[in-house]
């Protein structure tokens, strides 16, 4: 199933895609699941590593610190039957969630992890709102169902209400807690059976044929059979079946159930993932849309890491390849300063290790070490002055003034702030009036993070004060506009690191203050990464 089938086969054949849950779920385990059916088991060892890393937060700086991890964790591919899955990982922290949002830009796909006794939680529900201003696909994974569960109708309800998105059940639960015993595969008429022995293992599968076939009640006590056919009869009745084309288009989500620590439910998902999951899609861009079947290759940055070893100043730029077929060695075109850039030592990350890219296509990501000028948002291509858009900068929720220890050291500061913000790891902005940088961040755990790196990569020890305001918005408008408004607000007025314009707020009541005095003007809590 595809819904381009003029695709060059090795396009056709990824599947980009990311996790979005709440913490707690289930994502590390799944994907630890997903690399077990992928062939990469010895990777699995070093999900769970970093699941167990942020759970606390000295660990979590040692996670900062062991960065390697988290940066092959970034982006895994691994082959699972005939698809090519490229699997780009959300940080999971709330804390994180402007990383996570840019991150969705990357994927045609989404799979929506939620637990069967909780349902849809806040962060799943703020994730799914960001799938959905792009129209993503979202597979749904309800798991661990081993345990105590909910109706599996309220859970479907729930989505569907929550989440303003039509439900089909790829899959239906038999038996609740204790009593689960497995599902019916309603896409394939099988019943899978779940082994609560042997976590590894691959379920036990046993082909149906139709939902009165005898073989049902030989392995479905006769005290679940019962219910499971009344409530299998009702879901057929109540809820749509699987629509290939709804899917695609983001307005149904097929939902199967399971329980990722005992590997149950997750092979029927990765079969779903590659039958029905969209394959690499295009891509908006100006002034003209990218096609992953183009020759020529282009491809956009949508997350930086910068210092991995705190000796080098080198950073790793996340690539999406939008169309084409990467070779190693390949010279692009930076599009933002013109200037071209040989691609010599790019990196694909392949089930367990960091490889070398020899070559990538459409939909994969490679990682590019550079010195720092590749920035979230830049377009490589070959030649082609064409620049990827849609990829957000929010306004920050946190705001924290940011001072050296060492006054005369306020220039080192400014270098490192400004290459934090370039990375994507906190909004720097210097306000017209008084000294001090105006730090933003969208959780408060990251002030202590780069209060940290800072230290460490710049041996530069600061403090991070309160700060009089809020929040801040991007200024838009004509120039005299911009202007004028700036000169009459000098106290509210910073730049970012782009030079850009920001108002600078302290109380809801000051954006509406503006609103209403400067129509010419308008405040954007976003910005387009350029
Ligand atoms: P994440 O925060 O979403 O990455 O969640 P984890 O994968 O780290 O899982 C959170 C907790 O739930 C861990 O203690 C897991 O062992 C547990 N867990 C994950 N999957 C299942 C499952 O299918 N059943 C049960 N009972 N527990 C699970």
């Amino acid at each position: 199933m595809t819904n381009r089938p003029d695709l060059p086969a090795e396009i056709a054949r990824r599947r980009t895609f990311a996790i979005i849950s709440h913490p707690d779920a289930g994502k590390t385990t799944l994907t630890e699941k997903f690399l077990l059916y992928g062939g990469a088991i010895q990777m699995a060892g070093q999900v769970r590593a970093k699941g167990e890393a942020r759970r606390t937060r000295s660990d979590f700086m040692q996670m900062e610190k062991d960065r390697g991890i988290s940066v092959s964790a970034s982006a895994m591919s691994f082959d699972f039957e005939n698809y090519r899955f490229n699997l780009v990982d959300t940080p999971g922290h709330s804390d994180f969630s402007e990383d996570t949002y840019r991150t969705l830009t990357a994927v045609d796909a989404a799979v929506m992890v939620i637990d069967g006794a909780k349902g849809v939680e806040s962060q799943t529900q703020k994730l799914f709102e960001v799938c959905r201003l792009r129209d993503l696909p979202i597979l749904t994974f309800c798991n661990k169902m081993d345990r105590e569960s909910r109706d599996t109708f309220e859970i479907i309800d729930e989505i569907q209400e929550n989440l303003a998105i039509d439900v089909t059940p790829a899959s239906w639960p038999i038996g609740v807690g204790r009593d689960f015993i497995g599902t019916y595969d309603i896409l394939r008429d099988r019943l899978e059976l779940m082994d609560r022995a042997d976590r590894n293992k691959v379920a036990e599968s046993v082909e149906i044929n139709g939902l009165d076939d005898p073989k049902l009640a030989e392995h479905v006590p006769a005290d679940l059979l019962g219910k499971f056919l009344e409530e299998i009869e009702m879901a057929k009745e109540l809820l749509p079946p699987l629509d290939p084309e709804a899917l695609l288009n983001g307005s149904m989500t097929p939902i199967w159930f399971g329980s990722a620590i005992n590997s149950f439910g997750v092979k029927e998902l990765m079969d779903g993932i590659g039958t029905y999951g969209p394959e690499p899609q295009i891509q908006s861009a100006e002034p003209r849309k990218i096609a992953p079947e183009e020759k020529s290759v282009a491809g956009f940055v949508f997350k930086v890491q910068a210092n991995m070893d705190p000796k080098h100043r080198d950073r790793v730029a996340f690539l999406r390849l939008a169309s084409g077929h990467f070779k190693r060695g390949m010279k692009l075109t930076h599009v933002r300063t013109k200037k071209p850039m040989a691609v010599s030592n790019p990196v694909l990350f392949l089930a367990s290790d960091r490889e070398l890219a020899e070559e990538a296509w459409a939909g994969d990501i490679i990682g590019i070490p550079n010195h720092g000028q590749l920035r979230i948002g830049d377009t490589l291509t070959e030649g082609e002055t064409v620049r990827v858009t849609g990829i957000p900068s929010f306004a920050p929720e946190l705001l924290q003034t940011c001072r050296a220890g060492d006054p005369l050291k306020a220039k080192h500061l400014e270098k490192a702030l400004m290459q934090f913000a370039e990375e994507g790891a906190a909004k720097v902005f210097k306000p017209t009036f008084g000294s001090g940088f105006i730090v933003g961040v969208v959780g408060a755990l990251q002030f202590e993070v780069l209060a940290s790196r800072i230290e460490m990569e710049y041996g530069l020890p600061v403090r991070f004060e309160a700060s009089q305001f809020t929040s801040a918005r991007w200024v838009h408008g004509g120039k005299d506009a911009v202007d004028k408004f700036a000169a009459a607000n000098k106290q509210h007025i910073a730049e970012d690191n782009d030079g850009d314009v920001v108002y600078l707020t302290r109380l809801q009541w000051d954006i509406d203050r503006v609103e209403r005095d400067y129509p010419d003007v308008t405040l954007s809590s976003t910005k387009e990464m350029m």
